[in-house]
């Protein structure tokens, strides 16, 4: 067992979330954790010539095959990848399976919506 420290605020809202899931806090988090490391360890398995980098704005997908970098940014309610001009290229897929793909949603207005207002919450 180890103990780390988190945000305040991040551990209220993770609190709520792991008692909306019925789940105690360190088993939500054990599960979460974990299902995590397994998607970065598959993600790599998968797909071994490719890595990728994330900045504020923008995901990098790197094919090492290749030797290209492809810029992936949220627009709109999609993934929208730079080099292809396209929502649906496997740049955009592999975006979609990283674990920090949320970073780029966090940025899209529509997501700063507040409970009270359905209406502006996001949908997929
Ligand atoms: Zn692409």
């Amino acid at each position: 067992m180890t103990s780390i420290s988190v945000d305040k605020d991040i551990a209220e809202r993770w609190s709520r979330k792991a008692q909306e899931r019925g789940r105690a806090v360190i088993d939500f988090t054990n599960e979460q954790l974990s299902m995590n490391l397994e998607r970065y360890e598959k993600l790599r398995l998968l797909v071994p010539n490719y890595t990728y980098s994330i900045g504020d704005d923008y995901l990098h997908v790197i094919c090492h095959k290749e030797k290209a970098t492809f810029s992936i940014r949220a627009k709109d309610s999609h993934l929208f990848c730079e080099e292809d001009n396209s929502t649906e290229c496997f740049h955009v897929i592999y975006a979609l399976a990283t674990p920090e793909v949320n970073k780029l949603w966090l940025k899209q207005p529509r997501f700063h919506a507040t409970a009270s207002d359905p209406k502006e919450s996001p949908s997929f």
